[in-house]
């Protein structure tokens, strides 16, 4: 912000999975001159398809009214501030349906609960996991000081690709689904033949970080027995860890 001011520049903070999320105890979405936020069907609340523009500074408030009125000061009619109304601007048609609407207020209006239960679910899997993380099997996501947890997703890194294919494949003949996450930019079919200096920890985190069921309905039963089976593949892998060696010694 202090760079924007300088430099006379506008700051559009892209807070799309930040709601409940706190930077310096400012709320992520209230820092920049717009935050944007998304209700896309994998986030904490959401209704399939939709989102929210937040406006911190007055001066855009009407313009981003009439762009959302499809162009039109449509609004200023219906609040008696003029006695006709028309096209001012261009403009689209930004709004969400009225079952969407609905269907997301009803989250909303439950948004504590929403995100205690989340925040818990995550808390259980960290504490779950925290002794596999103290052996050094793998690595727990990190909360930095200045930063709150919103419970957006639980997600780990582990030690090698081949742990995290182990993994995926035991969670899976339980069927329970444990996804990675996006692939980096740069190994995208869309940037092949472009030159990129090496990206070391880019292709760390698309390699080894794995992503664990996370949403409301789930319970501890069924976290403790996803944990269960990671703690079992990771000791199964250092069985035969120990065994290629052993025989590694024999040789
Ligand atoms: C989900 C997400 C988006 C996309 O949101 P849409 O509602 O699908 O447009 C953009 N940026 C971040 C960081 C996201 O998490």
């Amino acid at each position: 912000m202090r760079l924007a001011t300088l430099h006379n520049l506008f700051v559009i903070e892209d807070a799309a999975h930040a709601i409940d999320s706190f930077y310096k105890s400012k709320p992520l979405g209230g820092i920049g001159h717009f935050g944007c936020f998304s209700f896309h069907e994998t986030k904490n609340i959401q209704c399939g398809e939709g989102g929210m523009l937040v406006i911190n500074d007055e001066r855009f408030a009407e313009r981003a009214e009439i762009i959302w009125e499809k162009g039109t000061n449509r609004s200023k009619f219906f609040r008696g501030e003029i006695d006709k109304y028309g096209w001012v601007d261009t403009g689209s048609s930004f709004l969400p349906s009225d079952m969407l609407a609905a269907f997301l207020l009803a989250q909303l209006e439950h948004v504590r609960e929403i995100q205690n239960k989340r925040i818990n679910l995550w808390k259980y899997y960290y504490n779950k996991l925290l002794p596999l993380a103290g052996e050094g099997y793998i690595k727990l996501p990190f909360v930095p000081e200045f930063a709150t947890n919103n419970g957006h997703m639980f997600y780990f890194i582990c030690k090698s690709e081949s742990q995290r294919a182990a993994i995926i494949k035991k969670l899976r003949t339980h069927s329970i689904s444990a996804v990675f996450h996006y692939q980096s930019l740069h190994r995208s079919p869309f940037m092949e033949g472009k030159n990129f200096c090496d990206l070391v920890y880019s292709d760390l985190y698309s390699d080894n970080l794995l992503r664990l069921p996370f949403y409301f309905e789930l319970t501890m039963e069924q976290a403790d027995k996803i944990c269960e089976l990671i703690y079992e593949t990771v000791s199964q892998e250092q069985e035969e860890l120990i065994k290629e060696l052993q025989y590694n010694i024999v040789d």
